[in-house]
């Protein structure tokens, strides 16, 4: 990898290493795995016994378990709400804060802070209030899976819409666990069971039905099923065993930023591990920030932030990005010298990315990910203009079969290509092919900056031809022998401590550093590398037919009168299909 790809993947992982610092083994194992391998690691001096895969995972497990334990506490999950337009997610939201609200405990007045908190049962549940993917996405392009729990808000009396399959694939990919709330079950048309039914065919069938899937009936507008989703909430935390260290060093995720014209920057911080204290130093990308206040998302001042707790923090150099990770260090004098050094490299990195060809970027992108899933995969993300073309993009890349590389269309759909189709690309590590569709303002920065290829056609033949190409461009090539030329050996002459050949040319060529073969009758004696070619006294680089020279192979010796010296080329060439 990039050494600044490295580093940038480290600082999400809450690491701020050097370029030529040492890292944790753990980290490293980590950092590999994510990419598709599994390090071993071996230590100078001590060898170490071969692991097997699954004793190596326990080891990791459980260095990581002595660490910190003793420190583990239960912390409250983190829930998103996902699903189609219009099946009420925003209403969930505000009913399952009403709800909490109407239970007496909260003061304050509510704040749209990107997250709250409510206690059910005497527990916390904290949730992402962003509703919709475009958020959950930007966050998880980031690398930052800071959701536990999905809930998926499907209408019971609209069933299953694009929407809610996207951003059921979305939860998937992520690997959270997922709720479904069948909400408007007060409506005319209300089915909770066909509902079901089209769970089932997705294969997330509900727990009563013998599937896994839990399944909430619900009214965000009657405010009916709420304490039922959350109580189920709560169950799946406990079987998740969610945990987190409240003693460390805070560290977490910027879940919103803004500028305020009174207050300056403010940002909301979904604390991960630790507990944030006002007066902390947080470095936050090229940001700082010495923590002067913060608030809950009621408004109310608080001294601590524990474990899941979102909250709102003053006292930033500038705005930090929402999606970035950040952590606390130990004074504002480091966090700002940290923050800086980011700048630089944030800098350096534009400006290598300008400097760089762009296809190159997301070619050495689709290598990259090739390694991480071992058999070759190629996700593509199709736009198109009207329906039609839709299938017709989909009927072409369907007819394109290999054995050695496959293709995966993650979605198609009809309109321009958007921001939100990047960040969806670059988490799916996907390329974007646009089909009669032009490119939203903006997306053209972002891809850049996020190495996703686009490509834009007008024919469906070219689609088709390129991108047959481009899987052949991401098999490694095939190499191919092709004869340069010929040469008899006539004597052997002593030179130095062994013998070269001397040699005839007798077709082609013989050149210098060439891979050459020594035959003798059927028999092939060495192979290797022509060390040595000399005209008389002279070095040459290169004979031709009809010549006389000497050759020599590596260190090889052992010419006779009669072999006959063969001389290759290795050629690349590009795998077919
Ligand atoms: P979102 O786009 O998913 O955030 O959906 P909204 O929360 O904006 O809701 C869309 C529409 O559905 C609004 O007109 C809501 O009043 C309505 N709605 C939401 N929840 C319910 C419900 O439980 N029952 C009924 N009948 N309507 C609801």
């Amino acid at each position: 990898m990039k050494p600044f790809k490295l580093i940038s993947e480290l600082m999400e992982m809450g690491i701020f290493a050097s370029m030529n610092q040492n890292i944790e083994e753990n980290v490293a194992l980590k950092i590999g795995e994510k990419h598709g391998f599994l390090l071993e690691i071996k230590h100078r001096g001590a060898p170490v016994p071969q692991l097997t895969a699954k004793e190596k995972e326990v080891v990791k497990l459980k260095k990581e378990e002595e660490d910190e334990v003793k420190n583990l506490t239960p912390r409250p999950p983190v829930v998103c709400i996902l699903g189609h337009v219009d099946h009420g997610k925003t209403s969930l939201l505000d009913a399952i804060r009403k709800a909490n609200v109407a239970s007496g405990e909260a003061g304050g007045i509510t704040q749209h802070i990107g997250a709250y908190q409510v206690d059910h049962a005497e527990r916390k549940i904290t949730f992402l209030d962003t509703p919709g993917h475009a958020a959950f996405t930007k966050m998880r392009a980031r690398g930052a899976n800071i959701t536990d729990i999905a809930v998926l808000v499907v209408a019971a009396d609209d069933g299953f819409m694009p929407q809610t399959d996207e951003a059921l694939k979305h939860a998937q990919n992520a690997k959270v666990a997922l709720i479904v709330a069948v909400n408007k079950m007060d409506a005319k048309g209300a089915n909770l069971d066909h509902v079901k039914n089209m769970m089932q065919q997705r294969n997330i069938a509900p727990e009563d039905w013998g599937g896994e899937t839990i399944t909430v009936p619900v009214s965000a507008l009657k405010g009916t099923g709420i304490s039922d989703l959350l109580e189920m909430i709560l169950l799946q935390t406990d079987v998740l065993e969610l945990k987190s260290n409240p003693k460390a060093e805070a560290s977490g995720t910027v879940i919103e930023a803004q500028l305020d014209v009174g207050r300056g920057s403010l940002a909301t911080l979904l604390i991960q591990r630790g507990t944030l204290r006002i007066g902390d130093a947080i470095v936050c990308g090229t940001q700082w920030c010495k923590v002067r206040a913060m608030y809950d998302d009621k408004g109310q001042t608080v001294k601590e932030a524990p474990p899941s707790m979102p909250v709102r923090v003053i006292g930033w150099s500038g705005t930090p990005e929402s999606g970035q990770t950040f952590k606390v260090v130990k004074n504002p004098r480091e966090a700002e010298k940290l923050a800086d050094e980011e700048a630089l490299r944030v800098k350096k990195e534009a400006a290598a990315t300008l400097a760089a060809e762009p296809t190159n970027v997301s070619v050495e992108q689709l290598f990259a990910n090739i390694a991480a899933t071992q058999a070759p995969i190629f996700k593509v993300l199709v736009k198109t203009d009207v329906h039609g073309s839709c299938e017709a993009v989909r009927h072409v890349l369907g007819a394109i079969k290999s054995s050695k590389i496959s293709l995966e269309v993650v979605s198609t759909e009809v309109g321009l290509v958007t921001k939100n189709d990047v960040l969806m690309a670059s988490a799916s590590k996907a390329a974007i092919l646009a089909f009669h569709t032009k490119l939203e303002n903006g997306v053209t920065p972002l891809a850049k900056h996020h190495g996703v290829r686009i490509e834009s056609y007008e024919i469906i033949y070219e689609l088709s031809d390129k991108v047959r190409d481009m899987l052949a461009d991401m098999l490694p090539p095939e190499l191919k022998e092709v004869k340069q030329g010929g040469a008899e050996v006539r004597a052997t002459f002593p030179l130095g401590k062994g013998f070269v050949a001397g040699c005839l040319v007798t077709e082609g060529k013989v050149t210098r550093n060439a891979t050459a073969r020594v035959r003798r009758g059927k028999e092939i004696i060495f192979e290797g590398k022509v060390e040595t070619l000399k005209r008389f006294k002279d070095d040459a680089n290169e004979v031709r037919a009809g010549l006389e020279c000497g050759i020599r192979l590596d260190d090889f010796d052992g010419y006779k009168v009669g072999d006959l010296i063969e001389c290759f080329e290795i050629q690349k060439i590009r795998a077919s299909l």
